[in-house]
């Protein structure tokens, strides 16, 4: 196959030079594939008969940090920032044992015995440039296609499909069976059916796979454009049970007389509008995740049955999910911000400008963005939204209005040390205490954020006791009015939840 291909001026560059020095290199791998498909390649990978110490004698300015025969070459883009290329040593694998790495890696002599190492038959791709080529610098010539396993032809029915014996190919590294479903997103391609049966077969090998690997193809699925489909193929191929296993536990869990779909395909849906939306990653991991403390809280049956706390529960299970796979601590606690918080409920004219200032300080003003596109996906995803967006129009004008109010206790006009200092009072638990009880009225009022009146107020404040004041913060805490009340009461009337 010959074809119209552009290819960098670094890349032409780092194979004339091995060329020159009498090894052969090709561009290998995913980047041929991308350039069949016309699609502009992430990394470009080139594959040599040099060994590592050779690329590297070649190459001064490069990186040999691993035994797997890749050397990073540093080069200048045609944007003029620094990338790294790697040039990897023909390889086939030795023997695996456990289903993730190789017992040893062995360099190849030939460039077929390093394509037959590779996954599927769209990756099995390298690309022959011809010397004249790279002494013109001209990156607009025809090159030859290297295709064994009719990769090219894969790529045009939009296949995905094993080199060789799939059974065999994922015993020996099974993380490629989530590969399959996150090229299949990327690409929006099928995979071959005899590769999808193998998969189903393997499923469980997922075991074997170090977290990290799950959870960074896992990423990349949900950052596609068919996350939906995605995270579906995962349940239908049997992937799931070894990635998110609780996502599972809604399948076939009816809800109730508000919603016309399970558990399951609400979240499901819900991921899906947020990847419509374009959204970030943690909104739609919050959005398939929104709900999933759902089958754990469901009480009685049919359309009257109830979920009530299942956003606590979710939340709790979105932490230990995310955890487990090792996501980042900033990304575990936001998503389970999220997905604590995102049933909040608003009715114009049943909640006051306080309350939505306790509503802000409660899930942090900066939250609230992400907040309101996580309740949007569940609007959606239920299949019956109700009408929400003059409601929504309504709160995001309230909060426009309340936004400059204090709503923080670094936001009042008093600070720790000036109580310490007007209350002669050591530093302890009781400043906190009074902090806070004057913050308390300060959300009720924020005309009373001055100094005088804080100054006066913490002086009556400081005549209770610790016990006094805690018990004043309790009594805050349960005189849950707007939001939190208005959560349960219009609940339990209307969503039956
Ligand atoms: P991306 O668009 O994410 O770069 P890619 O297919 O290029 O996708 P890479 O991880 O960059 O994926 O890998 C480059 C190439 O190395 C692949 O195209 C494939 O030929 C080979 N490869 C990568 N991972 C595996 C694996 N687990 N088993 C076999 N071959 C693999
Ligand atoms: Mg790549």
């Amino acid at each position: 196959m010959d074809t119209n291909l552009k290819i960098p001026k670094e890349i032409l560059e780092i194979v004339g030079t091995l060329g020159k020095a009498g090894f052969e290199a090709y561009p290998v791998g995913g980047c041929v594939r991308d350039l069949l498909i016309k699609k502009e390649p992430k990394d470009w990978d080139v594959a040599t008969n040099a060994r590592p110490e050779e690329i590297q004698k070649i190459f001064p300015d490069s990186v040999y940090e691993n035994n797997f025969g890749t050397v990073g070459i540093k080069t200048r883009s045609d944007e003029s920032s620094l990338k790294i290329v790697e040039v990897t040593t023909f390889r086939i694998e030795g023997g695996y044992s456990d289903s993730r790495h190789p017992d040893l890696v062995k360099f190849a002599d030939n460039l077929q015995d390093d394509l037959s190492r590779r996954d599927f038959t769209i990756n099995a791709l390298a690309l022959e440039i011809q010397n004249e080529n790279i002494r013109n610098k001209n990156s607009n010539q025809k090159f030859k296609i290297i295709d064994p396993y009719e990769g090219g032809t894969d790529i045009k029915n939009k296949i995905i499909k094993a080199v060789g014996d799939p059974n065999k190919r994922f015993g020996e590294d099974a993380l490629r069976m989530l590969r399959a479903v996150r090229l299949a997103c990327q690409l929006e391609f099928d995979i071959e059916k005899k590769t999808e049966e193998e998969i189903r077969e393997n499923a469980h090998l997922l075991k074997k796979i170090s977290k990290e690997r799950i959870r960074d193809e896992f990423s990349k699925i949900i950052m596609t454009d068919y996350a939906e489909r995605g995270v579906r193929m995962l349940q239908n191929l049997g992937l799931m049970k070894f990635i998110i296993p609780e996502l599972i536990e809604g399948v076939g869990v009816a809800q109730n007389k508000h919603h016309i779909y399970t558990v399951w395909e609400h979240n499901v849906l819900a991921l899906g509008y947020s990847v419509a939306k374009r959204y970030s990653f943690e909104v739609r991991l919050a959005s398939l995740l929104h709900d999933v403390g759902k089958p754990r809280t469901k009480q009685g049956e049919g359309p009257d049955s109830t979920f009530y706390q299942h956003e606590y529960v979710g939340a709790k299970m979105t932490r230990k999910i995310l955890e487990d796979l090792k996501f980042p601590k900033h990304i575990v606690d936001y998503v389970t911000h999220l997905v604590k918080s995102h049933l909040f409920y608003y009715n114009v004219g049943e909640v006051t400008e306080a309350g939505v200032r306790r509503f802000l300080a409660r899930v942090g003003p900066e939250n609230v963005d992400d907040l309101i596109k996580v309740r949007e996906a569940d609007r959606i995803g239920s299949g019956v939204p109700k009408a929400f967006p003059y409601k929504l129009r309504h709160l995001l004008f309230m909060i426009d209005k309340v936004r400059r109010d204090p709503i923080s206790p670094k936001m009042l006009k008093i600070n720790g040390n000036d109580l310490m200092k007007i209350l002669s009072i050591d530093p302890g638990p009781k400043i906190g205490h009074i902090l806070n009880a004057l913050l308390e009225e300060v959300i009720e009022d924020p005309e009373k954020n001055s100094k005088k009146y804080l100054e006066k107020r913490a002086g009556e404040l400081n005549r209770l006791s610790v016990k006094e004041l805690e018990n004043l913060r309790k009594r805050a805490e349960n005189a849950k009015e707007e939001f939190e009340t208005g959560i349960e009461k219009e609940m339990k009337r209307r969503h039956h939840v």
